[in-house]
């Protein structure tokens, strides 16, 4: 018996007395339960790469010995966390054109990991549908999907009822070993870097403290805790889970999709799902069943703001919006200073949702949770915001989508400018026959004789079906701008070198992991389809 399964027996036996209490529901006596775990950014492709690297052994075993099977799956536009979950936790097309966009009738900015745009958002879109969730438990998730547990709720404690601190003390334990265990670990690698520090100075001094924090805090501390948390779940036969590990995505953003780093995430990955499946073994009557999934991919890129030396959103409106002759360049502000505006803006949001907030800062750049602050600049009613490989214009003036033929009458040459201009891959915008594609110039319609930057591809139809849905969202921006294929390469207009939100295979293409008898939608062309055959495990 390991330790971690010494602690969850003591957890166990804490649980069953508490239920004797009649504190708590027991776990229900029939019908099936499933824990969904997500490893996030993973794509189809890197994730057979894993495994033919030998990355995730447990995973393989799976598939090879227990009857598993790999389900391919497309994520849609655009291939992001919020828009993959939002659709397959309620069922719903939802409005989210990005990780970070305009809300013109709101007249407010969506930034996920700002405190409450999250619930916002899934309060208005959700549209009272039942989340497949319900009654279960959320861990790393942008939405709850209807969840009682999420870890978001670590805000009750300061607000405590008498449920919440009942749960609040059986979750001690657990706690309490997630916090010795992680110690131990963080001290392992603050030990293992001062080694790399003396076997090569330069280079470690360069990666310097972010990666550091990076490592600690996702991989060591928040995938034990979540770990844990499930497993105390399943023993519990709570109905619905839905964990999110974030290692690779994050890592994957630092240093770029196939980076031995992101990839030696994997395995950790691998064995926190061996250490769930284990957990499940053991109380094989609550009947689990195991998925595993992605919610995108990402493509490697190049920063905007080392081809332009300053961001998308600042060139824009500086040479486009700009009045002639009344350009001013303002100095970059000292680091230091904008570091401490950064960790300011961050605390003075404290309060509720805390957590989901960090969460979600680990989700979209973790870097920028360390001093920058998001990539968004207004002029004379013209917004523009860069969200990763995507960016938008919103023109103010209307609070509807404008479509091309207002923009050009309004700004004329403005989005053929804009898509010949450097770092720049394709251009969207509305118009009255459908979205339009403008690539250096070149205005495409994005029908059977004319699929633009998608033409050679065998998946085309599907891409601009996306495309399709993608502009119908009144959130996206008037002007819908991509980084993928400019001429210097595949572009992100935040400082990553991993991004994700566009049309590319490697964004696009997912799977699910699940046993080989379940039946799902094949193939599966968007997550909208995951809906029914999650719900369908809360009606039976
Ligand atoms: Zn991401």
């Amino acid at each position: 018996m390991s330790l971690d399964e010494l602690v969850l027996l003591i957890q166990r036996l804490l649980d069953r007395a508490i239920r004797r209490l009649r504190l708590g529901r027991a776990p229900l006596p029939s019908g099936r339960r499933f824990v969904i775990v997500q490893i996030d950014g993973l794509s189809h492709a890197v994730f057979e790469q894993g495994l033919a690297e030998g990355r995730m052994p447990f995973l393989r075993h799976l598939l090879t010995r227990h009857g598993y099977r790999v389900e391919p799956m497309a994520v849609g536009l655009p291939s992001s966390t919020p828009a993959f979950q939002l659709s397959a936790m309620y069922g719903v097309r939802p409005d989210i054109p990005g990780f970070h966009y305009h809300d013109k009738r709101r007249r407010s900015d969506v930034y996920f990991p700002r405190g409450g745009d999250a619930a916002w958002v899934e309060q208005t879109q959700a549209a009272g549908r039942r989340g497949i969730l319900d009654g279960g438990s959320a861990y790393g998730c942008v939405f709850t999907g209807g969840a009682v547990n999420n870890l978001w709720s670590f805000a009750m404690l300061k607000r405590p009822t008498a449920r919440g601190v009942l749960r609040a003390f059986s979750a001690v334990v657990i706690l309490a070993w997630v916090i010795v265990k992680a110690t131990v670990l963080t001290v392992v690698e603050l030990g293992r870097a001062v080694l790399r520090l003396v076997a090569d100075p330069v280079g470690e001094t360069r990666r310097g403290w972010k990666w550091l924090a990076i490592k600690i805090g996702v991989s060591v501390w928040v995938r034990q805790l979540f770990t844990l948390a499930v497993a105390r779940d399943v023993y519990a036969g709570v109905p619905a889970i839905y964990v999110n590990y974030l290692d690779y995505d994050v890592l994957a953003h630092a240093y770029g999709p196939r980076h031995r780093r992101a990839m030696r995430s994997l395995r950790r990955v691998d064995r926190s799902i061996h250490q769930l499946w284990r957990t499940m073994r053991r109380v094989s009557e609550h009947r689990y069943d195991l998925y595993v999934l992605s919610d995108h991919g990402q493509l490697h890129c190049i920063p905007y703001v080392e081809l332009e030396g300053r961001g998308l959103e600042r060139v824009l409106i500086e040479n486009f919006f700009a009045p002639a002759g009344a350009q001013i360049v303002s100095p970059e502000a000292p680091r230091g200073r904008r570091l401490a505006r950064g960790i300011k803006a961050t605390r003075s949001h404290r309060a509720p949702g805390m957590w989901q907030r960090f969460v979600n800062y680990l989700e979209h750049d973790f870097p920028r949770l360390m001093g920058e602050l998001p990539e968004a600049r207004e002029k004379d009613g013209v917004r523009v915001i860069g969200a990763g490989p995507n960016a938008f214009v919103y023109f103010l003036e209307s609070v509807d989508g404008l479509e091309l033929e207002w923009i050009d009458r309004r700004w004329p040459g403005l989005a053929d400018e804009i898509s010949r201009s450097r770092g720049i891959g394709f251009v969207l915008v509305r118009s009255a026959a459908g979205p339009v594609c403008i690539t250096r110039g070149k205005r495409h319609r994005l029908d059977r004789n004319d699929g633009g930057p998608f033409a050679a591809r065998p998946d085309r139809a599907s891409v601009v079906t996306y495309v399709h849905d993608l502009m119908a969202m009144p959130s996206a921006g008037d002007l819908v701008i991509y980084g993928h294929d400019a001429p210097d390469g595949n572009v992100s207009y935040v400082a990553e070198i991993g991004a994700h939100a566009g049309p590319s295979s490697d964004e696009l293409y997912t799977f699910v992991v699940c046993r080989r008898e379940i039946e799902l939608p094949r193939p599966i062309t968007h997550p909208v389809e995951l809906y029914p055959h999650f719900l369908e495990y809360r009606v039976a």
